[in-house]
Formats: C-alpha cells, structure tokens, sequence
C-alpha cells in the first residue's frame, strides 16, 4: 500500500507539472468577448440545442458560469493532426467552465459557439463522446470540417490548403 501511495504522489507531482508547463503559455487575464460576437454566438447554441433533452444538458449552462480565457496559437496542440482554436476545461463539482480562445480567433462566432455547445451540454458520462453527432453536426453544424476553410476553398482555384483546425 505504502507503495500505491508513493506511486499516486508522483503521478500527483507530474500532474502539477504539466499545469504549470500550460500556464505558461496561457493568459491568466480574464477576457470576454465582443458582446455582439458573444450574443450571436450564444443565440446560434440556444437555438440549434432545442433537441437536447433535459437530461443531455449541464445544469450549470448558463453565460455567467463561463470564465472566458485566451492562449497563443498553438499552445494546446498536441499530437492530433490539426490546430487546437478552442478548449473548454470543466471541473467536476464547479459550476463555471473555463473557456480557452485562440488569440487569433477571439471573433470567431462558430469557435465561441462550439465552446460554447460544450458548456451548456452535459459532460462525456451522458454523452459517451466530446461530440455527440447529435447536435455537434446536427442541428448545430459547429464541427470544425462544417466551418473550416478548407471546404469554402474548394473551387476557387487558390491552390491553397488551411491547415485543419480542431476545437476539442
Ligand atoms: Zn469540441
């Protein structure tokens, strides 16, 4: 048991570590975004999760429980293809949610919209999955290949790819 324990306190110590590695490239500055970005943001979730039971949904959703934070593009990638631009962070037993933006898409209304459906939906435990089909794709279509520059490029001939983006 004694070496359960000295075990746990390590696993407890790396756990601190990663944080604080995190914390360095994340403003603690609390944020909020553009009213007009957040009202039609807010309005686009409100609208497309009508389907969602009651049992599907966080009983903490609501704008006040958000604390809005922003990071440095490319502070959460990891080893997924594709750029992380989003990122909600719950913790269990805490009514708020911490909702990280990339500076770079900080008037983005889908990327706050997603986040945002990650709030206001109950966690994985109901769900089974970060992004059920239902409403993530439908009714909401805030997935990120349903937004993502990549399709509105097709056939305008730049020859250009945007790098895929993901809002975990
Ligand atoms: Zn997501």
């Amino acid at each position: 048991m004694k070496r359960l324990a000295t075990l746990l306190s390590y696993v407890g110590v790396a756990g601190v570590i990663a944080i604080g590695i995190i914390g360095l490239a994340v403003s603690t500055a609390p944020w909020q975004p553009k009213p007009a970005v957040l009202n039609q943001a807010w309005g686009w979730v409100q609208s497309c999760t009508s389907v969602v039971t009651e049992k599907g949904k966080n009983p903490n959703g609501t704008l006040a429980n958000v604390a809005w934070k922003t990071f440095e593009p490319g502070a959460f990638n990891d080893s997924m293809p594709g750029a992380i631009i989003g990122l909600t962070i719950r913790t269990p037993g805490v009514a708020i949610d911490t909702i990280f933006i990339d500076t770079e898409h900080l008037d983005t209304v889908w990327v706050i919209a997603h986040e945002l459906l990650h709030h206001v939906l109950a966690d994985e435990s109901v769900w089974g999955t970060a992004h059920p089909f239902i409403p993530f794709f439908f009714p909401c279509h805030l997935m990120g290949m349903q937004q993502g520059t990549s399709i509105g490029l097709m056939g305008q001939g730049s020859g250009q790819k945007q790098k895929s983006r993901r809002t975990p």
